[in-house]
């Protein structure tokens, strides 16, 4: 074969494909009753969006953003996540707030391609923007816990933390870099970075002498305001009145200027304590980081790929041995034209119907059917179109009938929805 893949990227063959045809149908039914809309933005932006908005701190967004420079010498990039860019789009185009946006597309890194990561993947996210309310972020976390559910991901359970407001967070942020000086010595080189720059940052160290010395660094929650306590608390009142199981961390942080309050992350029990299956939270500052006017927000985004993984494991629908419930077999010229135009008929009629075109007589035409996986066919020949009247063999048992096209309309076992819908566990 002459041409190959680019490294880094995936072919999402017909089986996963319909499962995520399923999984988006599951989430825009679940998040339309919400009030949510769809929205798609471009694949790419200006890539100062990203880097003024993930990346100022993030030194792996940074390094893995797929930037480029297009013909006009434009710095773009992928989009590397959506959130900046829903923003961009309701702040650009003036939407009205409060608005609630959903949507499924993909998103890029340029980091070395290793089993389970692209460099392409998709992600399926909400935002709620112009809503401040505790209320915001616990009907995000039950729609988002209720999907996961569905699904059939088992073992969930949310990490909860709340990282607070402009008011407080300076004050907590001075302590902790009080406390990173005084263990200097003990931190990598990585963490005396985010000490000067982004101190936060240095709870998503894995290092292990690193994680020694913040078992012991100060907690944000002892520096809360009052509203960013109170805000806290309606939260988890709100998840604990829907049993959503969680556990309180107060490790779990945002790296960025622009987030604020509630930090969530679901995870499975059956991923191990490292995988995230998915995060969210609240992002009040980033509409006025884009230099828009402020504006709370809260959101939530998960991984398409490690989802489907978990729920459905290696198992998808096998397409190749997808069925064909009507084929027609024409035999002869006029029956060709006349079975082409019975495809649509029937079609119209609700019923799923291909065609077998390809040449031979009745036996050779059987076979195909046979190796196409034809649940029937429907003999077409000059005599049967002159006498309106048809040979339906069932091909799994190779009785024959004759019928109308009337006949053939009014079976409800062709009247079959596409396999995405059919194609679940019960
Ligand atoms: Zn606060
Ligand atoms: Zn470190």
């Amino acid at each position: 074969m002459r041409f190959k893949r680019v490294k880094g990227t995936r072919d999402i063959l017909p089986g996963e494909a319909l499962a995520r045809r399923e999984l988006e149908q599951m989430v825009y039914e679940k998040f339309s009753r919400a009030g949510f809309l769809p929205i798609l933005t471009p694949t790419f932006e200006a890539y100062e969006l990203y880097q003024r908005s993930t990346g100022q701190a993030s030194d792996i967004v940074i390094k893995e953003m797929y930037r480029f420079a297009d013909m006009g010498g434009r710095d773009l990039a992928l989009r590397p996540e959506a959130t900046p860019s829903v923003m961009r789009a309701v702040l650009e185009n003036h939407l009205k707030i409060p608005i609630r946006l959903w949507y499924a597309m993909t998103m890029f890194r340029q980091d070395k391609p290793q089993k389970g990561r692209y460099r392409e993947h998709t992600q399926i996210g909400a935002e709620i923007v112009g809503e401040a309310e505790p209320e915001a972020d616990i009907e995000l976390v039950k729609l988002g816990y209720d999907l996961f559910t569905d699904m059939g991901i088992k073992g969930m359970y949310l990490e909860l933390n709340t990282i607070g407001c402009r008011k407080c967070r300076p004050g907590y942020t001075e302590k902790l870099v009080e406390f990173l000086k005084e263990h200097q010595e003990e931190l990598c080189s990585d963490c005396k970075v985010r000490m000067k720059r982004n101190p936060l940052r240095v709870f998503d160290c894995k290092v292990k002498s690193c994680q020694a010395v913040l078992k012991n660094a100060p907690s944000q929650r002892e520096y809360l305001c009052e509203d960013c306590k109170l805000h806290f608390d309606q939260v988890k009142r709100g998840l604990e009145g829907f049993s959503i199981p969680y556990q309180e961390n107060d490790r779990l942080v945002r790296g960025l200027d622009y987030y604020s309050r509630t930090v969530v992350e679901f995870k499975s029990r059956l991923l191990g304590a490292q995988d995230t299956l998915c995060g969210g939270g609240r992002y009040d500052y980033l509409a006025e980081e884009l230099g828009g006017p402020p504006t709370p927000a809260t959101g939530f985004a998960f991984g398409v790929e490690r989802a489907l993984l978990v729920s459905k494991g290696e198992e998808v629908f096998d397409f190749t041995q997808s069925p064909i419930p009507l084929l027609l077999l024409p035999l002869g010229d006029e029956a060709r034209g006349y079975s082409l135009r019975l495809l649509f008929k029937l079609r119209d009629a609700g019923i799923s119907v291909q065609a077998e075109f390809r040449p031979g007589g009745l036996s050779r035409k059987l076979k195909h059917a046979d190796a196409r996986n034809a649940e029937r066919v429907l003999i077409v020949g000059e005599d049967e179109i002159a006498k309106a009247r048809f040979i339906l063999r069932d091909m799994k048992t190779g009785e024959q009938s004759k019928v109308t096209i009337e006949e053939v309309q009014s079976i409800p076992e062709l009247k079959i929805h596409p396999p995405l819908l059919t194609s679940g566990e019960d």
